[in-house]
């Protein structure tokens, strides 16, 4: 390949996505990938707001004078493809793109793409875990074949999806989850409790966000340990940017998406030595 590294951000049309992607080309050069030509792919579900970031990435004179300075080796291109995690056709699409197009296969992935909704209810819950849970579960099955062999898989969670929030008996079964389906059958156990109004009785909190986080946290940390056992080297993390200001806390949070993209690119990127299965905050890792 052309490209020494290829890395793949998904939802980085905006907010933490697109920090992330402008972070990873500032921070390359430092980075344990450091041999070479670096491709970052620039995914999002509308083919219109992906291109204007890519053009803003492009007009960045940040970006422009780090590519500058840099010898011919360490030069940056960001690319554009449309990616909704939402559709398993979308993602194939893009999965079967990559396989033909980087035969030697892809450094990272940053599963970042996801939605908060307002309110509570079962069409809701149905809707958010589609996106959040089964979006991410499908996106991570279909790019962790493509990876290198020392590549790295990062998916992003949230805080929101911390156990404290579920009763003592769910919780230990998120921890004690040995397959993706122990996982699975918590969040269907969660959507049927949401149509007969009863998730607090059954252990869940009442909040759909949160507990597609606690899941995505929970079938993230469940394939690490199995690609694991099987020998393999690559690192799969579930990480959370905190609470950043972007378009998904209104305006609220605490941290600039720069700060926000920190613990991302570190996963992603930097050097975690042979750290994996764990949820990372605040460039640590943290229980969950
Ligand atoms: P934003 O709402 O600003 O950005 C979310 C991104 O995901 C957008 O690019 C959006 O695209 C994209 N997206 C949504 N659904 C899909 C889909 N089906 N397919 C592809 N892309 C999709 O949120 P943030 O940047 O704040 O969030 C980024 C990640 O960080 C999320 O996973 C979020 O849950 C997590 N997080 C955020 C926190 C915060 O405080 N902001 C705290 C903890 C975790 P579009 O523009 O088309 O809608």
């Amino acid at each position: 390949s052309e490209y020494a590294t290829i890395g793949v951000v998904t939802g980085a049309n905006k907010g933490v996505g697109l920090a992330t992607v402008r972070n990873l080309a500032l921070q390359y050069p430092n980075s344990n990938f450091n041999k070479g030509p670096f491709l970052i792919y620039l995914t999002a579900r509308d083919v219109g707001r992906g291109e204007a970031a890519v053009s803003q990435l492009n007009e960045d004179s940040q970006l422009r004078n780090a590519n500058a300075l840099r010898a011919a080796g360490g030069l940056t291109d960001i690319r554009y493809y449309t990616l909704d995690i939402a559709q398993k056709e979308s993602i194939q699409d893009f999965a079967q793109y990559l396989k033909t197009t980087h035969n030697d296969g892809i450094d990272f992935v940053i599963n970042n793409a996801g939605i908060a909704l307002d309110g509570f209810n079962a069409d809701l819950v149905r809707d958010t875990l589609h996106t959040n849970y089964y979006g991410s579960l499908n996106a991570t099955y279909a790019f962790l074949p493509l990876l290198k062999l020392n590549g790295r898989l990062v998916n992003v969670s949230s805080e929101a999806g911390k156990l404290s929030k579920f009763s003592p008996s769910i919780r230990s079964r998120f921890l004690s989850a040995r397959s993706v389906d122990d996982v699975t059958v918590l969040m269907e156990e969660f959507q049927a409790a949401v149509e007969e109004g009863r998730e607090k009785d059954a252990g869940f909190p009442s909040a759909a966000y949160a507990t597609s986080k606690a899941g995505m946290t929970g079938f993230t940390t469940v394939i690490a340990r199995e690609e694991k056992e099987k020998g393999s080297e690559v690192l799969i993390n579930a990480v959370t940017p905190g609470y950043t200001n972007t378009d998904m806390s209104k305006g609220n949070g605490t941290k600039t998406p720069d700060e926000g993209s920190r613990t991302l690119v570190l996963v992603a990127l930097g050097d975690i030595g042979k750290q994996t299965a764990l949820f990372w905050q605040d460039e640590r890792p943290v229980e969950w």
